[in-house]
């Protein structure tokens, strides 16, 4: 029986023992497009986050694949092309269940007004990272890579610790809703600001927001009490960012991080402009998009000039990948790019060892079979610091959005080890039931995005995306449950292009097969891809790790 959903009472969450497909396979894929709408932003419109991240392309198309997901066989391939199921083909019991290609535009025609236009005609649709993939699960799924991030920072400039140390962003949605929780966790005092008050409001009822200032002033009180008394807090203020952070830098005060996690990306459904209220944005998405995208890049521009403003008076500000410093070098801001991309500046010494977002669902619904492989995860890795320091502070802080889920950056043969491990359970029958597994499409070998994973590479091959289709390509070889190539990235159309993967553990011997060759061929990749690029870590891995990387670097 699904589980009821406040939130959404017609997106219940699914659960429990019984099969609507003819396989756990299959019923596994239905449970987690069931999930991404369930724990989505807007699901009546099928939209999952960032403004525009689409779980199907329509609602003909989702009753297509949902009826599609129940009836076929274990030995049949479903074909999705954004969003959109185009048919089903006989391939064998070790294929892919689901191949996917979502928003992929010829180069020349990738400018988010092709896609626009594409996408009006119903010809397109953009499946954000997770969304489209069926992967997401709700912000956790950013919070670690947010605490991380945080975490690298307080050992770069403050001794190893945010208490004390104001953090000042913006930006409350799908996945920016995750910095208050994360920057709390971290030790810090946290100021997220949001135009939207229900964004606000949503993130306060889950747990992920402490409190919702009524105005700037107060605002700044708590958070200037906070840090006096080196306590964390978390403090929301319904406002537009880019009338705040000028405001605060005027007062002079200088946080001691500075980001942004509004939708800049786009122009037209996301980012919302000073000066204008949320109706007025609404209408002009309708019927004045020129007059919008002008007015949010103008509005970008003086955002990203306090960011920068705060930079120069000795802040640490980077970009959290929403591709507000390209929207502002669009709009005139030259220097945007003094500020640095969170994945160069922070988490790349982890990716060239393939550490990256690993994550597993509990399709049962059950809360206790996230527990059981928290504990499994505790015991199997214990000197690995980073993720049995995150595993204890989730299993206390995130509280669980739809079907209970796990996030942990985990790297090269850790994955393997998991998932094995996790399906030996699922067939003793010590958990409820099957358990997904997937993770982030901003990972190791599955990401070319010039602007957010690969700025700046070592050997300039920053806008290659011959790495992630090799990726999906070897996924799929490799007996994957689900393989998608995609492509559009924030801003839409032209900016990045990503393979992502999810893989059942449904306690069969043909399972151990599909998640030992898929995930250590994914993270064999990664590391590949990094060595290739001249990074010592990923050499070093490879060689430690018996990785069949052949080294042509300076041939
Ligand atoms: P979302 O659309 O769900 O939420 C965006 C929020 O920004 C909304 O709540 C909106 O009200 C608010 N907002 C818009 N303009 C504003 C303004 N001027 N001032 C204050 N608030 C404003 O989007 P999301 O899923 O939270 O994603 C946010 C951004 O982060 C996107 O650009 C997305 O592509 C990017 N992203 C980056 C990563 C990463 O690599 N770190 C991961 C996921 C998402």
């Amino acid at each position: 029986m699904p589980k009821p959903n406040p939130r959404h009472p017609n997106f219940p969450i699914p659960s429990g023992p019984v099969l609507r497909a003819k396989g756990w396979r299959q019923e596994a894929l239905l449970r987690l497009l069931e999930n991404v709408l369930a724990v989505g932003e807007d699901p009546e419109k099928l939209i999952v986050y960032a403004a525009l991240g689409k779980a199907a392309r329509n609602w003909a198309a989702h009753r297509q694949i949902v009826e599609t997901l129940t009836t076929m066989d274990e030995d049949q391939t479903l074909i999705i092309q954004s969003g959109k199921p185009i048919g089903l083909l006989q391939t064998h019991a070790q294929a892919p269940l689901v191949i996917m290609a979502n928003c992929n535009i010829v180069g020349q025609w990738a400018k988010a007004e092709v896609f626009y236009e594409l996408e009006k005609k119903g010809l397109i649709a953009w499946g954000g990272l997770t969304a489209g993939a069926w992967q997401y699960i709700g912000s956790q799924g950013v919070i670690q890579g947010t605490y991380e991030i945080f975490m690298r920072i307080a050992e770069k400039r403050f001794g190893g610790s945010l208490a004390g140390r104001f953090i000042l962003t913006a930006g409350m949605g799908g996945m920016g809703g995750a910095q208050p929780l994360a920057g709390r966790m971290a030790g810090a005092a946290i100021l997220d600001v949001d135009v939207d008050p229900q964004r606000a409001a949503r993130r306060k009822e889950i747990g992920y927001l402490e409190e919702i200032a009524p105005d700037l002033d107060t605002a700044l009180e708590m958070i200037a009490a906070a840090v006096r008394d080196k306590r964390a807090l978390s403090v929301g203020l319904v406002a537009n960012a880019a009338e705040v952070y000028p405001e605060i830098l005027r007062r002079g005060i200088i946080p001691d991080i500075v980001t942004d996690q509004t939708s800049a990306h786009d122009l037209v459904y996301g980012y919302v402009p000073k000066g204008m209220s949320l109706d007025e944005v609404k209408r002009l998405r309708v019927d004045g998009q020129g007059q919008l995208m002008a007015a949010s890049r103008a509005s970008i521009a003086d955002h990203v000039r306090a960011m920068l403003g705060f930079q120069v008076a000795g802040s640490e500000v980077f970009d959290n990948g929403n591709l507000i410093r390209t929207q502002a070098k669009q709009a005139g801001v030259e220097n945007a790019f003094d500020i640095p991309i969170f994945t160069e500046a922070y988490l790349r010494p982890l990716f060239a060892r393939a550490i990256g977002p690993f994550r597993w669902m509990a399709l049962s619904g059950e809360a206790s079979d996230i527990a059981r492989i928290d504990d499994l995860v505790l015991e199997m890795f214990p000197d690995n610091k980073i993720v049995t320091n995150w595993i204890r502070l989730a299993r206390q802080y995130v509280p669980f959005e739809g079907m209970p889920a796990r996030i942990a950056w985990l790297g090269h043969g850790e994955r393997t080890a998991l998932a094995l491990a996790v399906n030996a359970l699922v067939r003793s029958g010590e958990l409820a039931g099957p358990v997904a597994f997937s993770r982030d499409h901003l990972d190791a070998g599955a990401m070319a995005h010039p602007n957010i994973m690969t700025e700046n590479m070592k050997d300039g091959s920053d806008a290659i995306a011959d790495w992630p289709l090799l990726d999906a390509m070897l996924l799929t070889a490799s007996m994957a449950d689900l393989v998608v190539i995609h492509s559009g990235g924030g801003g839409y159309a032209g900016y990045m292009t990503s393979a992502g993967v999810t893989l059942v553990a449904d306690g069969t011997e043909a399972g151990d097969a599909r998640l030992s060759h898929a995930l250590t061929n994914d993270t064999s990749l990664g590391v590949m891809r990094y060595a290739d690029a001249g990074y010592d870590e990923a050499v070093d891995e490879a060689e430690k790790q018996g990785i069949g990387w052949f080294d042509l670097r300076g041939s």
